[in-house]
């Protein structure tokens, strides 16, 4: 027999599978869908059976080493859905179906997760009379079945080793899973008016994919536990999409309250974990799934709805290959399970809103929060005004109104829009940007530890004390980080507990989870985070919330800037007065009359839309056109730059129903000493996209000097 094997060279050009042998010893095990060991070259690397014949290739054959799979990883959904998400994203066959495993099974050579075993103790010999109460104690309890090694040492030691050794007792070993969460009491929520009627649309439903636009708060997520509890009735399970780490804690929570069979995937969790909660998965020990946009492959078996709560998260894209949209996926899972696609958020992408009002997409609307609470009331501060009076961080009304809401011992979350935006030292004297030297991107500061960090290549240096351009001692630094910003609030409200949130003071594992918790448990008055702290959060004592700039996401050269600013500041605004009380809601600005801040000042999603639409009409921006772009990088900028325009020249000429734009310089010129070129495709309807491209990529697979990067749909570019 012959197996055809997909090894797990992600390069392009080794793309295809690799006929091998398979010896006597192993036909009765060999599968499709499981993972083998073969010689590779001179190596010997890892690999995915696709297929099983019995025709012998032309060439000499060598035999698969050894088969490390008893059961199959990828089945028979997985296996079809690696070939659409090859065919829909133009990435190795091999990338694909890694990126839809743990990294337990990707088929790399050298990671070793194992299964975790534990000692437990097995009740041999039923006949046997205690001779004291320990031991009667610990015969008690092993009459149920198997017991912890660890649980019977706790009652006696010796009493246990006795028993052993007269063979009452036995050892055994059983697989443990880690990172098992305790199950929590039940909690029990009648729902809204409000809520039953979207329930009953979201049901009724006819469209594949159906929104769910809710204003924050309106109990969103209620909806899709309801929805969950008769999915699960159904015997049907259900995937959550969550967009961050930080929502997957606070949603699994909520989840844990009203469900025990639950699986979490996040990205904070060990190998080891990932492992044991995908066997969980597999095995069909659960129902729910929860997790970031990698857990919509979870091999569940009969899926009655893919959720993806805040569904315009950019994070629902992966931004590296294979470069796969979330909710591509879930439609295709969704086809074949005839099951549904469930869209959440406040402040709906673009594309998705307007495909509701096609009617492409079905679509429900909570409109007012819970038990009518009202939305906050929003106040912009004109900083231009600010500045004038000296005030260059904190205006005299945000002051003001920190002071007031602590007073009355309520919570403040504060924002710090760090979305292009950060600290940077420069030259006073003649203007200099300290800049990495690999890359085209400005050195970012780092307070902790004092140096000077490229965010793209990690390239890290100290402060130089003279500008490297006119050697004058003129440095200074320029933008505010969070860390500068606690010591200003610390020395305005010395007697307020202030708690910073960003990449740096969250980076170690369950800091996040733990921070969120003692916030919430009011151990802090102030919150100051960056974007991390916008999303989802439910701090009941929140009553302020104020936006330190909202203008620097605004600035960035990308045609969703608006859009990301009015989702952001919407956001962090429905963070504001979600317990009991009504809240309140400061955004500091530059740019007070944008209509992105007019539109989230009011709460006018529908508002913003309109306008937008108008914007994105005029300038033939998604969701008017589609967009692809096509990244040539290489090290040499003379090659670069002359393939780009090769590659620009084919696509002109070949597309004819498209926008072919440039190439240009990309956003970032230069990464890792890597040049980079963009090409911009717009089209409304391109027969020949796919077939161009792959001719494309297909025709620089083999050339080692010029890569190719075809991104769909881009986040940003
Ligand atoms: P969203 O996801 O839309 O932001 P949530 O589901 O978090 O809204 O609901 C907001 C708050 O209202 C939460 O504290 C939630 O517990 C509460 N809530 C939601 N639905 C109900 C209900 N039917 N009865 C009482 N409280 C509810
Ligand atoms: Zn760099």
């Amino acid at each position: 027999m012959y197996a055809e094997v997909l090894v797990e060279l992600t390069n392009k050009n080794v793309d295809k599978t690799f006929t091998y042998h398979v010896p006597d010893s192993y036909q009765s095990k060999i599968q499709k869908g499981i993972r083998v060991e073969v010689p590779f070259q001179k190596r010997t690397l890892e690999g995915f059976v696709l297929n099983l014949h019995k025709n012998p290739p032309e060439y000499d054959t060598k035999d698969i080493l050894r088969i490390i799979d008893e059961e199959v990883i990828l089945t028979e959904e997985l296996f079809d859905l690696g070939k659409y998400l090859k065919k829909m994203t133009l990435a190795s066959l091999i990338s694909c179906y890694q990126a839809m495993l743990p990294k337990a099974l990707k088929a790399k050579k050298g990671v070793e997760i194992h299964k975790k075993y534990e000692s437990y103790i097995k009740l041999e010999d039923k006949n046997y009379i205690p001779t004291n109460e320990k031991q009667q104690e610990i015969l008690d309890l092993l009459k149920k079945g198997i017991v912890p090694k660890k649980r019977i040492q706790e009652i006696s030691d010796s009493s246990m080793k006795t028993l052993l050794k007269k063979n009452v007792l036995s050892i055994v070993m059983e697989e443990v899973y880690r990172g098992m969460r305790n199950q929590q009491e039940k909690k029990e929520v009648s729902l809204t008016i409000e809520q039953k009627r979207v329930i009953e649309e979201i049901e009724k439903s006819p469209s594949l994919v159906h929104l769910l636009h809710g204003v924050t708060g309106s109990g969103k997520t209620e909806v899709y536990i309801a929805l969950i509890e008769k999915m699960i009735k159904n015997h049907q399970q259900v995937i959550v999409l969550v967009p961050e780490i930080s929502l997957t804690e606070q949603i699994t929570s909520r989840f844990l309250e009203r469900f025990d069979r639950i699986a979490v995937l996040h990205s904070r969790l060990s190998d080891g974990e990932k492992y044991d909660e995908y066997r969980r998965i597999k095995k069909g020990e659960v129902d729910i799934v929860i997790g970031p946009r990698s857990a919509v492959f979870a091999p569940l078996k009969n899926i009655g709805m893919i959720i993806l709560d805040e569904e315009q998260s950019t994070s629902f894209k992966q931004d590296h290959a294979p470069r796969y949209k979330a909710i591509d996926v879930a439609i295709w899972r969704m086809q074949r399970h005839h099951g549904k696609v469930l869209l959440g958020s406040a402040t709906p992408s673009l594309e998705v809103y307007a495909r509701c009002l096609k009617k492409v997409y079905g679509l429900s609307t909570l409109s007012k929060r819970v038990n009518q609470k009202a939305l906050p009331q929003v106040l912009t501060v004109d900083m231009n005004q600010e500045i004038k009076h000296g005030n260059s961080i904190f205006s005299s009304i945000l002051l003001e109104k920190i002071t007031q809401h602590l007073e009355i011992n309520n919570q403040v979350l504060l924002l710090l829009n760090r979305r292009g935006y950060s600290s940077f030292l420069s030259c006073k004297n003649c203007g200099h940007v300290i800049k990495c030297p690999n890359c085209d991107i400005t050195l970012t500061y780092h307070k902790s530890s004092n140096t000077l960090r490229c965010h793209y290549c990690g390239y890290g240096t100290n402060l130089p004390k003279v500008c490297p351009e006119c050697r004058e001692e003129s440095l200074q630094m320029f933008g505010t980080g969070t860390e500068k910003i606690e010591e200003k609030l610390a020395s305005l409200f010395p007697n307020a507990k202030i708690l910073r949130m960003d990449l740096d003071t969250t980076s170690k594992k369950g800091m996040h989870e733990k921070m969120i918790r003692s916030f919430k448990n009011h151990e802090y008055d102030i919150l100051l985070g960056t974007q991390i702290v916008a999303k989802g959060l439910d701090f009941p004592l929140v009553t302020l919330v104020g936006v330190i700039n909202a203008d620097t996401s605004l600035n960035i050269p990308d045609f969703r800037s608006s859009e990301d600013t009015f989702q952001l500041l919407s956001q962090v605004a429905g963070r504001s007065g979600r317990g009991s009380q009504s809240g309140e809601v400061v955004i500091q600005t530059f740019n007070p009359d944008h209509y992105a801040i007019l539109y989230a000042k009011n709460h006018d999603y529908l508002g913003f839309f309109k306008q937008e639409m108008i914007f994105r009409k005029k300038l033939g921006y998604p969701p008017y056109y589609y967009l692809t772009t096509v990244l040539i990088k290489g090290q040499d900028f003379k090659e670069t730059q002359k393939a780009a325009y090769q590659v620009g020249n084919f696509l002109k000429e070949k597309l004819t129903s498209s926008i072919v734009l440039g190439p240009v310089n990309a956003a970032v010129s230069k990464i890792q000493n890597t040049y980079r070129f963009q090409i911009l495709i717009k089209y409304k309807k391109e027969d020949l996209l796919y077939k161009t491209l792959l001719y494309l990529e297909n025709h620089y697979k083999g050339q080692s000097k010029i890569q190719l990067d075809i991104d769909f749909n881009p986040n940003h570019f």
